[in-house]
């Protein structure tokens, strides 16, 4: 091949590359088929509704207590065997008014919550009108704890273990009175009369009321739950 020629074929060669490179980013994008119905709410569904890495179910919940100026923290996932655990647990250090709480309190926020609103809208208003004085301090006898119903082997598990329930047996008034979840006595007007609005009132907040007379598990404390029945059915008694 002589000198010319070579020269000449690279530039054409050239150019066809030029032309051909050319011709491909010229060509039109084929459009997507668009997204069906079924896949758009596929989508919606699995997009996490998080925010700060927590469900915005849960934040709302807090928010919630916040705003109730309950005074609490969040804690790691408590993880149990056989089903119990919390996913995302809070400890509350104080419910609403400066009322504190015995021991350490883990729960789920719904159910603190719960007590919150039932500590603030119930048993602190029956505490001044009925004893003439402020509610200071709860003694709660249990909350998380992983096990079955009443302890019992083989038996359900209990709503104790999801984080969803607490056990409340005694409550401490500013004046120093201590009011201890029992039978009252004939003569103990005011106790009975405490009680039996602490007890009623709690199945307005709470999905499940045990207490005594209930059965032979709640003779010292009242049980408060959240569990969740078929068509919102509440067992109090
Ligand atoms: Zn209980």
């Amino acid at each position: 091949m002589r000198w010319g020629t070579f020269v000449l074929c690279l530039c054409a060669a050239s150019l066809l590359g030029q032309m051909t490179g050319a011709v491909a980013s010229d060509e039109i994008p084929i459009p997507k088929p668009r997204p069906s119905a079924a896949e758009i709410e596929q989508a919606r569904k699995n997009k996490p509704k998080s925010s700060g890495g927590l469900p915005e179910e849960e934040r709302v919940c807090r928010d919630r207590l916040k705003r109730l100026d309950v005074r609490f923290t969040p804690v790691r996932r408590v993880s149990g065997r056989g089903g119990c655990g919390i996913e995302h647990p809070i400890e509350i250090r104080q419910l609403p008014g400066g009322i504190t709480l015995s021991g350490r309190t883990i729960l789920n926020c719904t159910t603190g919550l719960a007590l919150a609103n039932w500590t603030s809208q119930s048993a602190a208003p029956a505490a001044r009108r009925i004893y003439g004085s402020r509610l200071v301090r709860i003694d709660q006898f249990a909350s998380y704890a992983c096990r079955s119903r009443n302890s019992k082997k083989g038996a359900r598990l209990s709503e104790h273990a999801k984080g969803s329930a607490i056990d409340l047996g005694r409550f401490i008034l500013a004046d120093g009175k201590s009011v201890e979840v029992g039978f009252p006595g004939a003569r103990e007007t005011r106790r009975k009369a405490f009680l039996k609005k602490l007890r009623t009132a709690g199945c307005t907040f709470f999905k499940t009321v045990l207490g005594p007379g209930s059965d032979g598990y709640h003779k010292d404390h009242f049980h408060f739950d959240m569990a969740q029945r078929r068509r919102g059915y509440k067992y109090c008694r």
